[in-house]
């Protein structure tokens, strides 16, 4: 076991805070940047799956987390062409009783950051790394403020999918979303406990989603999404709210006890998407953690749930290693086979509900349609969806 080391974590996400709560009660000397003058969540909801959530439980937080989500047992879609289902899956397929929760990104975030004050780690804002030093035994945070005053045995990147100092160029995706959270309407034809979705081919795509609490108004809460290329979000914007609203129905008309609460285009923003799978670091006192390493589009939900199981994967490697070096070795090898798996499945999948294409969507409708009802298939979509495909036990 290692002796108490002396740790930067760059990045408040869930990836940075759940390993400052890890490696702190390893003992360990921690102290957290974040570029931002206070750390903030950025964006509307996500959803935590079974694996996500074994990690939230081992940290102690899974019940918190639980009394302010809401349980989603299926994700659902259909493809308004065809009038065809193009997306069924049910949690309950795994046949391991569990279901993934809805929850508002801002609420994932203040539980860990909450944990992470009361475990006393300190968090130094307005410190946006732009590269690290290395000299001896030891690392050097520079930031755009200059080179920092304490320096390391480890730096830990877990500043997301723009980290500068990744290995691995970054692919901006075709597709992006506009992203918004709503109070969940008294009264809707929607499914309950489920991510839905409506289709037309790949090129539109209108989502929602119960969030548990809205933390801006205390109520229930539900994010809704609307896929779009980035370089007509600036168009889409200036047509305003109206447009918006229009658009959004006449893809999906059940959505509108969602959609008519959105008064202002200012209520939603443009979400991006990357991919990377980062190659690793030739340094053993530099060591990547979720999306820095491997960020994918968010079509399969899974990565905070990544990030978090990231950090549960290190922890486990500083236990059982003597040195840095072997950590390093450890982590990687605990991870690699799981993130590359979700990283193929991203590449394969996301077109199919996101894209130009007209024959993509077109085998989506009749693959899903035919044989995703096979016992066998069913399973194996619902063991990839909740997170535990080829994951190794962290
Ligand atoms: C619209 C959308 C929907 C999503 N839905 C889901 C979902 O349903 N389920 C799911 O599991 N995942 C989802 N994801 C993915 C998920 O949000 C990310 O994978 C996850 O947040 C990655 O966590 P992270 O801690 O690695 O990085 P991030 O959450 O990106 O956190 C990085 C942190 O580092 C800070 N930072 C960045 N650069 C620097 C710097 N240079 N110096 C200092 N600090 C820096 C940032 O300010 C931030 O605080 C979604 C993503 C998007 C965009």
């Amino acid at each position: 076991m290692l002796g108490k080391l002396r740790i930067a974590i760059i990045g408040c996400g869930p990836g940075g805070l759940a390993t400052a709560l890890f490696l702190k009660r390893l003992g360990h000397e921690i102290t957290i940047y974040e570029q931002y003058s206070e750390p903030l969540p950025v964006g509307s909801g996500l959803l935590i799956q079974p694996s996500g959530q074994s990690v939230l439980e081992m940290l102690g937080l899974l019940d918190s987390i639980k009394s302010l989500a809401s349980p989603v047992h299926q994700l659902h879609g259909i493809s308004v062409e065809q009038n065809r289902r193009a997306l069924d899956m049910r949690y309950s397929n795994t046949g391991q009783g569990t279901s993934a929760l809805g929850i508002h990104r801002a609420s994932l975030f203040s539980t860990l950051l909450h944990a992470v004050e009361k475990a006393g780690v300190p968090i130094v804002v307005n410190s946006k790394l732009v590269t690290v030093e290395e000299s001896g035994n030891l690392i050097t945070p520079v930031f755009e403020t200059g080179v920092s005053d304490a320096s390391f045995d480890l730096l830990i990147d877990a500043s997301g999918a723009r980290s500068p100092v990744a290995a691995g160029k970054v692919k901006r995706l075709d597709y992006g979303a506009f992203w918004a959270t709503v109070d969940m309407p008294e009264k809707h034809d929607l499914m309950p406990d489920a991510l839905d979705q409506r289709y037309f081919r790949a090129s539109q795509m209108a989502g929602i989603m119960p969030v548990g609490l809205n933390p801006a108004t205390g109520n229930r809460g539900a994010a809704i999404f609307w896929s779009e290329k980035p370089e007509n979000a600036d168009r889409i914007i200036a047509s305003g709210i109206d447009r918006f609203r229009k658009n959004y129905c006449d893809l999906w008309p059940e959505a509108e006890p969602f959609v008519s609460q959105l008064t202002s285009m200012e209520e939603l923003n443009m979400a991006v998407y990357n991919h990377r799978t980062g190659r690793p670091s030739p340094s053993h006192r530099l060591i990547h953690v979720g999306d820095s390493w491997h960020c994918t589009s968010p079509q399969l939900g899974q990565g905070a749930n990544m990030a978090l199981i990231d950090a549960a994967a290190l922890a486990m490697a500083f236990e059982t290693s003597g040195s840095l070096l072997e950590v390093g070795e450890k982590y990687r090898k605990a991870r690699m086979m799981h993130i590359r798996l979700y990283q193929i499945l991203s590449i394969v999948f996301t077109p199919l509900y996101q894209s130009d294409s007209t024959f993509k969507p077109w085998i989506r409708d009749i693959v899903i349609h035919h044989f995703a009802r096979l016992p066998i298939i069913r399973s194996l979509i619902a063991k990839t969806v909740s997170g535990t495909l080829a994951l190794s036990s962290v």
